[in-house]
């Protein structure tokens, strides 16, 4: 899933509003945003499925259990809710973000044809393959995210034009590259298409900067 991730963690906003959405997104795209750098190291291993029958199955994972493994995914979430509370002391806010990088795992486990372990070194594979259908998987994730968007837009309003302009650019964005994504052909290479995943930490300190500029809506009484 790709819009998917986003869109939870825009949600997760309105359940905690002091947190960062940098926070919440790198909390639900944690997974993705290691898993690259474990395929360029050579830890985990992805092929191209140049013969695919729709834009979302051109990626095989072969071997990915250090990230998208659930016991890994929920490591990964205790890890970062634990460095998130030490870091900030907001307890809510850290059960939160532990949550959004299992949900990682959960909307995968939905989305993926059957490739993702329970954890490393067990056989089973497990995946309910919403992306065997490229119409349905547009729908589910639409769906999610115009949900996350709203809540998110209904939670936080704009101090100044950066909180307006740069919350719709990468609005913008995402639409784009998902876009990009359906029309796009497949990546070359593993490496580069593990390359170009990297993309995903330039993300965060465009997201920290238009949430700066951007403060909870006050309830109405
Ligand atoms: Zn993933």
């Amino acid at each position: 899933m790709f819009v998917g991730h986003f869109a939870v963690a825009f949600g997760a906003k309105k359940v905690v509003p002091r947190t960062s959405l940098a926070t919440l997104i790198a909390a639900a795209q944690l997974l993705d945003l290691i898993w690259p750098i474990l395929v360029l190291l050579g830890i985990e291993t992805v092929r191209i499925d140049a013969a695919a029958p729709n834009p979302f199955l051109k990626l095989r994972f072969v071997h990915y259990p250090w990230t998208h493994s659930l016991l890994m995914a929920i490591v990964w979430g205790i890890g970062f809710a634990l460095g998130y509370r030490a870091r900030t002391g907001y307890g809510r806010g850290a059960a939160v973000v532990g949550a959004l990088v299992v949900s990682h795992w959960v909307l995968d486990w939905i989305t993926h044809r059957p490739d993702l372990q329970l954890a490393p070194g067990l056989a089973p594979r497990v995946g309910l393959g919403l992306w065997t259908s490229a119409a349905a998987t547009i729908a589910v994730e639409g769906l999610l995210f115009v949900a996350g968007l709203a809540a998110y837009a209904r939670t936080t309003r704009p101090r100044d034009r950066a909180g307006t302009w740069g919350f719709w650019g990468f609005v913008a964005f995402l639409v784009v590259a998902y876009a990009s994504i359906l029309a796009g052909g497949e990546p070359p290479s593993p490496q580069v298409g593990a390359a170009s995943a990297l993309i995903g930490w330039a993300l965060i300190p465009w997201i920290a900067w238009f949430d700066r500029h951007r403060e909870p809506t006050p309830r109405p009484e």
